[in-house]
This record gives structure tokens, sequence and C-alpha cells, in this order.
């Protein structure tokens, strides 16, 4: 028995530069917490995604790294990827269930690159499988996914999860017929599907219900072959390692650094990927009010914002860059004087250590997403700060908010009230902050991401059990 899991990214990279090739695996949580978990139940793991190298440079490589799981990279056709991962699930998906209609750029030539390259995943797949297996996918990128393997397989046990939002009816059913039945259908081959809320989960249910015409009973939905539970798993991190971050040495220098810059100004920080579901332009807008309303904060902060650069090749991308680059030099240039910068911007990754240093640098974290399935940043930033010092400014639309209820919460799109819960998050006491850091870091340190991958690893054997028991 073995667990496969699917991804768009693989959790390894292989870059190559003048014929040398670089492989680099992935720190991400999701790969944590999955691989953790299968060390931890003594489980085989196989890795299954779309490589970002090709098959000659994996051939060359594929044994020369570490590792106690297999890889089990998916090539795909320059032009096909293209169309699947840019246009359709980008431009589409990735637009419209995070609520932007008028970004969706839809087209036929796009959807069919996305059933295709779904197809090419679930023929890898099937090539792999073995009785008993259990097969866990991830994400937008796959709707399709589980019921195509549902017909090669129809016993196998297999987990969807959704990572970004799952839309209402209203904003769903823009989506042509085809594409709508496609990825409803697609989601419910599987066992157990899985959203971060249970907003989203009933978001699914509900177009379920009136496209498909299923009904359900406790979000279970009967079908022929098997039945499918959706449910409300919120995703998290590895709390331990953000936590015990705080006094490692490097953390401490860069830390000092930072602090040592800013001398008595008290450091507001933001890290996003530029993505215009972020609410980076609203946030600045919201600074600036701020400063406009509160003068007497001039030259006594400073925000430190960091965009990690994504999806480049895609037009939406680079004008909403544009857009916030113009915002920051305008908001710089009318508020700022030749001593004081008010916004320091940089268009560059931080690793983890500077991260980590950032974030326990910050007085206010200040994170407003427009539309958000988690918001990873929120928990990292809470769990750092083992001092109990600083305040989270946090969106009601990121998913996370549901559980940091100890956060500032702040409609993104209300500048004027942004600017007010700064100015309190800024004044906020230091019995006040701890509370609430305290309370927030509990409830992250029990909710972690390996409890995470457990509970939903076993709501896919549970349900799997009932049903077999029942036929
Ligand atoms: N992050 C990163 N590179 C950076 C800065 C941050 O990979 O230069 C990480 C960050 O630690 C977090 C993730 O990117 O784990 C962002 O996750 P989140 O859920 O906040 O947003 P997403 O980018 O998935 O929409």
């Amino acid at each position: 028995m073995k667990i496969i899991t699917v991804s768009y990214r693989l959790p390894l990279s292989i870059k190559k530069t003048k014929g040398k090739a670089k492989i680099t695996q992935s720190a991400g949580g999701l790969a944590t917490a999955v691989l953790s978990y299968s060390a931890k139940s003594n489980v085989n793991l196989t890795w299954v995604g779309v490589a970002d190298f090709d098959k000659a440079t994996w051939d060359e490589n594929k044994d020369n790294y570490d590792r106690n799981f297999d890889i089990e990279p998916v090539f795909l056709e320059k032009q096909l990827n293209r169309k699947f991962y840019n246009v359709f699930s980008n431009s589409v998906l990735w637009a419209l269930f995070h609520y932007f209609p008028s970004f969706v750029e839809y087209t036929d030539e796009g959807f069919e690159a996305y059933k295709r390259a779904n197809e090419i995943v679930a023929e890898k797949i099937n090539s792999i499988y073995e009785p008993g297996d259990v097969i866990w996918i991830h994400d937008y990128h796959f709707l399709g996914l589980p019921k195509l393997l549902r017909e090669y397989q129809p016993n196998a046990k297999i987990g969807y999860f959704l990572h970004i939002p799952f839309p209402n009816f209203e904003i769903f059913r823009i989506l042509p017929n085809k594409a709508k039945k496609y990825i409803l259908e697609g989601i419910l081959g599987s066992n157990v599907a899985g959203f971060h809320t249970w907003d989203n989960t009933i978001h699914f249910t509900e177009c379920i219900e009136k496209i498909l015409g299923i009904p359900h009973k406790n979000f279970l939905f009967s079908q022929e072959s098997h039945r499918t539970k959706a449910g409300s798993f919120p995703i998290s991190i590895d709390f331990d390692k953000f936590h015990d971050a705080y006094d490692k040495e490097n953390v401490v220098a860069l830390r000092n650094e930072i602090k040592g810059l800013y001398g008595d100004k008290k450091i507001i920080f933001s890290v996003d990927r530029l993505d215009y579901t972020k609410g980076i332009t609203n946030r600045l807008k919201a600074f600036e009010k701020f400063l406009e309303k509160y003068p007497e904060w001039s030259e006594k902060v400073v925000f430190l914002l960091v965009l990690v650069p994504s999806r480049e090749e895609i037009k939406k991308y680079g004008e909403r860059k544009k857009l916030i680059e113009l915002n920051v030099g305008r908001i710089n240039g009318n508020m700022g004087n030749y001593k004081w910068t008010p916004i320091v911007y940089q268009y560059q990754p931080v690793n983890f250590d500077k991260l980590i240093a950032l974030y326990t640098s910050a007085d206010v974290a200040l994170i407003s997403p427009v539309r958000d399935g988690m918001n990873l940043v929120a928990k990292e930033y809470v769990a750092s700060r083992k001092d109990l010092r600083g305040g989270l400014i946090l969106s009601s639309m990121a998913g996370a908010a549901k559980e940091l209820k100890e956060a500032i919460t702040i409609n993104p799109f209300d500048a004027e009230m942004i600017a007010e819960k700064l100015y309190y998050t800024l004044n906020m006491g230091e019995e006040e902050q701890e509370r609430r850091l305290e309370r927030m870091q509990r409830y992250l340190k029990k909710h972690d991401v390996f409890r995470w991958a457990e509970k939903f690893l076993t709501e896919i054997e549970t349900i799997y059990q009932h049903d077999t028991k029942a036929s």
C-alpha cells in the first residue's frame, strides 16, 4: 500500500545552468506535511506532478539526491502545458474562484487543454496504482482527475483537496455548462472532497444540488459506485518550525539588523505573491489614508512591503505590478521626504531566515487579501512571535480569519476601516498583544499541518471502510 499524492508542482525542481543540474527540494507546507505523515505512519509515498524539467534531465538526475519517497514526473508538451496552466487553470479557474469574474478569459481551447492534461495525469497515476493505494489529489489544476481515476479504478480510495476558495453558485454558474458539469462531476469521483472552510463546503454542495440535481445528507452524496463526503479541513503550518526559528542565530542577527535600520520607527510588514487577489493596491491606499488621517505618525512608521514574483507570463499580473509600483511611488513622493521613505518595497522573494526576521521585527502584520483560500502568511506570523509581541491585522475574506479569532479583522475594500485598525494596532498595549497572540498560538500549535494531513487521510479511510461494509 502507498499514498499517491498529486499536485501541479512536484516537491522537487531541477534547473540546468551551463549544463550543470541543480536539484532543489521544496520545503513548502504541503510537501513537509505529506512527507512527515508517510514517514510517521510507515507508508510509502509516490508524488506525481508536472515536471519543470525535460525527460533527458530527469533520466540523468533521478538517482542523484537523497529521498525517502518516489517521484513520477509527468512531461507535458510545452503548448499544452501553457494552455492548461496559464490559460484555463490560472486565467479562468483562479480568477473566477477568487471572485474576479471580469478577469476570466475563457476559451474552449484552454478548456480542452485542461481536460487533456487531466487525462494524461490520470493515465500516469493508473499506470502506478496498485489495489489498496490511497490517491490524494491537490488543487484546482486537477478538478477532473477524481472522476477519471474512478473510471479506471472503481474501488480506489480517492481524496480531493481544493486549496483555493470554492465560489458560491452565482459566481460558479458563470462558467459554460460543460465546464461546470466537468468540474462538479470530476470532484464527485472522490470519496472525500475537502475545502478550507465550511462556507466553501456549503457553496460546493449548493452547486452540486442546483446544477447536477444530486441532494446530500449530512454532506454525503450517494452515487452508484461510491459516496462522496464533502467537508472542511483548514490547512495549517508546521507550528514548531516557525516558533523555534525565533531563536535561530541567523534570524537573531537579521532581526537586529532590521531593527537597527529603522530605530524607533514602528514597522508594518506584509509579504505576498504579487497577485490581484491579495488586495495590495487597496492596502497601499489604506496606508496612505492612515498617514493623512493620523499625521502624528508621519516619520514614525515604515511599511515594509515584500512582493514575491508570480505568474509573470500572465498579462493581468504585469498590469497589477505596474499599478502597485505607481502607487508606491506616488505615496512615497507625496507623503515622504528626504529623511523618510514611508514604503520600502521589494519585488523579490526572501529566504526562510529573512522571512522570520521580518515577521519578528514587525509591530504589525497587515494582511488584506480580497479573497484567499487560507493565507498561510497570517498563521506563520502568529507562530513565529515567540516573544508575544506584535499585532495581526487580517482580512475577513481570508480562510485563516475563521480560525484566528484574535486577529484584528478588516474589510479589505474599506480603506477608512483599515486606516483606523492600523492606528488601533500600532497603539495596542503589550498585555493585549500577548493575550491575542497567546490564544492564537495555542490554537495553531494544536491545529498544525501534520494534524491536517492526518485528519484528511483518516477521513478517506473512514468513508471508504463504511462504504465497503455497506456493500
Ligand atoms: N513565501 C515564499 N517565498 C517568499 C516569501 C514567502 O515561498 O519569498 C511563502 C510563505 O512563507 C507562505 C507562502 O509563501 O508559506 C504563501 O502562502 P499563502 O497561503 O499566504 O499564499 P499563496 O501564495 O499560497 O496564495
